[in-house]
């Protein structure tokens, strides 16, 4: 067999280089890999090393010495007669190793593995490594640029050369390993520039041709970390795992390992190299033809767990960059945690739902021995990492200090592939017709897509499935071909394309016996706005699977892992007019963040803040300590656009809201579009509430439609809970008949300080001085702010009123309503006093008081604002200071109101309410209570 093999690769190289046919170019591989397995470099050494027993003699052809004739029957011989006597200590003694690529990234980081694996006590080692990081990806960019005629392959090579020789020469120095690995190094490179030659005048190259060059990261990274052994004093040999591993490929991206024949390569191997430590290569392997092949992208995972197999090793433990497996994707999650452990079936389904952590097929081979496989951080060795096991310890109750863990992760992780299409296949014509859906795969089978996920609706009227997005066209393009006269009769009605979309999986065994966990995460999905497009739930339950849109990504990882994970809602905040209300409420977040977020478990960070001229912004949170300081020196125009797209896009953050802190009607204005893109909104600002009726409705409409929230309470009353009582009496089916209540601390402070004597112009004099009035005191005492919380109430209440409908008595006499100024205005009151004193006395006769309420009749249909009496003994009468007061007359509080009194204006006790509308959002997105 193994004569055959070499007398046809002998045969095929004569083709190759005397008549230089693409076609040809896999023959020298045959050739090399026997050279490996005598561990030669070249033709001349093997027939060396083979005692005289391979004859053959030599030609030059161009550069290359090509063997034209050997038999080497003396060499297969010897290696026949080894095997038989081969004996490989399988079993527990064995402990597998796999470095991946950026654990050997330089020649210091191949030091540290040198070191992890001399100080590992095991008796026996494999230690798999990968290519040095991003060499794998450069050998497929010199591939592509060969294959693309483009001379640059060339210094592609040259960097890659380079870069191994200046790692080997920092790692050895001088001497007799250095030059070994050096020959090595440009025997292989000199190899590699021929072949690239002829990938370049063919302008094609072949998959196994491809297989054999993107293999070389491994050859040379496993022949320095074995020289870094040995110069560690560990006697080592280093494997060529295209000798050992035999894989059959099963479709493009896949293959299956061949154990037998593997076992039978690795006794042969063993026999002529019986060390206890074997430093392999991982990612490369041979067909059962003996032609170079790799495990695909990521495949050194797998080639360890292959091996782990092989050698039934005690464990297999793969050192990576990140302290174990994560709850999700911790580039993508701030927050995600390291699991302890997790089944073998969970670790597949997560990696396979594109946590690239670890090789989806990785668990495999070692599930059949219960072979434990820990991911650990090769730059933090204390950490203890993820172990993969049958029984992970949280569900076998073993270890006590997981046991919070156990009764909490439902849903172990989360993960996302990317850049994927749906196809939906639609049409009456399908149901209860058997063999569509196998025409249709196996159409997608011929076009050679990779299926991630199918849903089919149980009505059988469609069935959908997802690709990757670069495959979509061709696999639409061949299913509208397949059933054109379907299509054409009407039994199908159409083949759909959805584009830019993703998948995102929750993964968990203990999901099969728990019922609501699909709600809870499509209540988080809801709740973050992100639209479901399709949804895949396999019997195994072990994995929840929907397809959202790509732009969604990673919000929707985030939104279903904080949610699940951390119970700690995160909220993404904008502030917009950080004046007098939201200068105080960004300092009341400063001074309250830290608690919430630990005591809470809401984390509130501010990611925006627009002033009238400028504007900041930052995707991870601002510093609330400077931002005073930022938004006067460093912050860049203000733009309302821009702003908005900032907070809805430009962070993973599941839940954003803007605080509106202005009284701006143009903010106002834009709280529709938020609202519709998921922004929910919290706002003092009265504007959007009393504009124009139409608005308000279709705000509201939009607001019960969506789980978008749009919370106002400080437009009434400051924090005075005024809307939210109104909202619980609606909601539990009392019936509203009025609502009456001074709702301006300016106008309460005048009215409580006029029975004192004092003339209407002084206490408003007074009032302006201490800063209660506007700057003109006019918008006060128009009573159109008083109006706007009528109106605000009013519809509130179900009433249908525009702001015009209010009747609104002004305390600014006519003819001073024209004053050009502030000042003018405040000259010129006092020759009015006489009216109010008028009524004021008046009152007094009576035993009253006078005080200047807004004022909704339910009933009657009707809202105003006026000055109107009340006895003395009458709550309105007994109010202090600026303080507010709200009556609310209902079906059950009829004979005697409900009263709500207090402060209702000020910065702190607005900025308060707004404060706690945004708690009151994060407990409606899911924090605890
Ligand atoms: P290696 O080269 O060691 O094989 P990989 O890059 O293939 O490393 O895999 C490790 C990377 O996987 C991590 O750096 C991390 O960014 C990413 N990753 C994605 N999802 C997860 C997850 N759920 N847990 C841990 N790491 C993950
Ligand atoms: N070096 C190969 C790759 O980058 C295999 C691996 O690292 O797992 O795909
Ligand atoms: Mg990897």
């Amino acid at each position: 067999m193994a004569l055959v093999s070499i007398s046809s690769a002998t045969a095929r190289l004569q083709g190759q280089v005397l008549q230089p046919q693409p076609k040809a170019l896999e023959t020298p591989l045959a050739l090399q890999l026997v050279f490996a397995r005598r561990g030669c470099s070249s033709l001349q050494q093997l027939c060396r090393n083979s005692n005289g027993n391979a004859h053959g003699s030599f030609k030059k052809v161009g550069r290359t010495n090509v063997f034209i004739h050997a038999t080497l029957a003396g060499v297969i011989q010897q290696e026949e007669n080894k095997s038989s006597k081969a004996t490989l200590p399988c079993g527990e003694t064995w402990s597998i190793h796999k470095f991946g690529g950026t654990c050997v990234g330089t020649y210091e980081r191949i030091q540290n593995v040198a070191k992890i694996v001399v100080d590992d006590p095991s008796l026996r080692k494999v230690v798999v490594v990968s290519a040095m990081s991003k060499v794998t990806d450069m050998l497929y960019s010199m591939l592509e640029k060969a294959q693309s005629r483009r001379n640059d392959h060339v210094d592609a090579l040259d960097l890659i050369f380079q870069k191994h020789k200046e790692t080997a020469t920092a790692l050895l120095g001088e001497g007799d390993d250095l030059s070994k690995l050096l020959s090595n190094l440009e025997e292989d490179t000199h190899n590699l520039r021929a072949m690239l030659r002829a990938i370049y005048i063919a302008g094609h190259v072949t998959e196994s041709f491809s297989d054999f060059v993107v293999g070389h990261g491994e050859l040379w990274s496993a022949q320095m970390l074995a020289a870094a052994v040995r110069k560690r004093g560990l006697s080592c040999v280093w494997m060529d795992t295209r000798e050992v591993l035999v894989v059959n490929p099963t479709s493009l991206n896949q293959v299956d390992p061949d154990f037998e024949a593997s076992e039978n390569k690795l006794l042969k191997w063993y026999t002529d190299h019986p060390a206890d430590t074997i430093i392999a290569t991982g990612f490369i392997a041979s067909t059962s033809e003996n032609v170079p092949t790799t495990l695909k992208r990521d495949g050194s995972d797998f080639s360890a767990a292959i091996l782990g197999a092989l050698f039934r090793a005690k464990n297999v433990t793969i050192w990576t960059d990140v302290d174990g497996v994560y709850s999700a994707d911790p580039r993508k999650v701030q927050e995600a945690v390291v699991l302890e452990s997790l089944s073998y079936q969970e670790a597949w389904e997560l990696s396979y739902f594109g946590a690239n952590v670890l090789h989806p097929r990785t668990t495999i081979p070692v599930m059949k021995y219960d072979i434990p496989v820990t991911i650990r951080n090769v730059f933090n060795i204390s950490a203890p990492g993820t172990k993969i096991c049958r029984f992970p310890a949280t569900e076998s109750g073993q270890n006590d200090s997981l046991s919070f863990r156990a009764a909490d992760l439902l849903v172990k992780g989360f993960a996302t592939i990317d850049n994927l299409a749906l196809v939906n296949v639609e049409g009456t014509g399908m149901a209860g017709v058997p063999g569509t859906a196998s025409d249709i795969f196996a159409t997608v089978k011929e076009v050679g897509a990779n299926v991630v996920m199918i849903s089919q609706a149980s009505s059988e009227h469609s069935v959908c499935f997802a690709v990757p997005e670069k495959e979509v066209m061709q696999v639409a393009n061949a299913l509208e071909k397949k059933f054109r006269v379907a299509l054409e009769v009407g039994r199908l009605s159409r083949i759909e394309v959805v584009h830019d979309c993703c998948v995102l999986a929750a993964v968990g065994q203990r999901m099969a016996s728990t019922p609501g966990v699909s709600a809870t995460l499509f209540g988080a999905l809801a709740k973050a706005n992100i639209n479901v497009r399709a949804i895949a739930q396999g019997c195994s339950e072990y994995n929840i699977t929907v397809v959202v849109n790509q732009e969604d990504s990673v919000r929707a990882l985030n939104a279903v892992h904080s949610r699940f994970y951390l119970s700690r809602t995160s909220l993404a905040v904008g502030i917009i007019g950080p004046g007098l209300i939201g200068g105080t409420l960004l300092e009341q977040l400063r001074e309250q963040a830290a608690t919430l977020k630990e005591d809470f478990k809401i984390d509130l960070r501010v990611l925006g803040i627009m002033g009238s001229r400028s504007m900041i912004l930052n995707n991870l949170g601002l510093d609330l300590s400077q931002w005073r300081q930022q938004l006067a020196e460093k912050g860049e125009n203000a733009d309302l656009e821009r702003f908005t797209t900032h907070m809805h896009s430009n962070h993973s953050i599941p839940n954003t809201v803007i605080v509106d802190c202005t009284a701006n009607a143009e903010v106002a204005g834009k709280y529709y579009q938020w609202l519709k893109r998921g922004i929910h909104i919290v706002t003092p600002n009265k504007r959007a509430n009393s504009g124009p009726l139409n608005r308000y409705l279709q705000l509201r409409e939009l607001q019960r439609q969506s789980y978008t929230h749009y919370f106002y309470e400080a437009t009434v009353g400051a924090g005075l809970p005024i809307i939210s009582t109104l909202r619980g009496f609606l909601e539990t089916g009392d019936k509203i008949q009025r609502i009456e209540g001074i709702f301006s601390g300016t106008l309460s402070y005048i009215f409580n300080n006029l029975s004192e004597g004092k003339t209407f112009s002084q206490i408003v004099s007074e009032a302006k001085a201490a800063g209660y009035t506007e700057p003109d005191p006019r918008d006060d005492l128009s009573g159109l702010d008083v109006a706007r919380k009528v109106i605000i109430l009013a519809r509130e209440s179900g009433l249908r009123l525009e702001l015009d409908d209010i009747r609104v008595q002004s305390l600014v006499p006519e003819p001073l309503q024209a004053c050009s100024s502030a000042d003018e205005f405040m000259e010129k009151l006092s020759d009015y006093d006489h009216e109010i004193s008028t009524k004021r006395d008046e009152a007094n006769l009576a035993g009253e008081v006078l005080r200047y309420v807004g004022l909704v009749d339910v009933l009657g249909n009707t809202g105003s604002v006026e000055l109107r009496r009340y006895p003395s003994t009458h709550p309105f009468a007994q109010l202090s200071g600026s303080d507010n007061i709200i009556s609310f007359t209902t079906a059950r509080y009829q004979k005697q109101p409900l009263i709500v009194r207090g402060p209702g204006a000020g910065a702190d006790v607005t900025a308060g309410g707004v404060f706690s509308d945004m708690l009151r959002l994060a407990s409606y997105l899911g924090a605890p209570s």
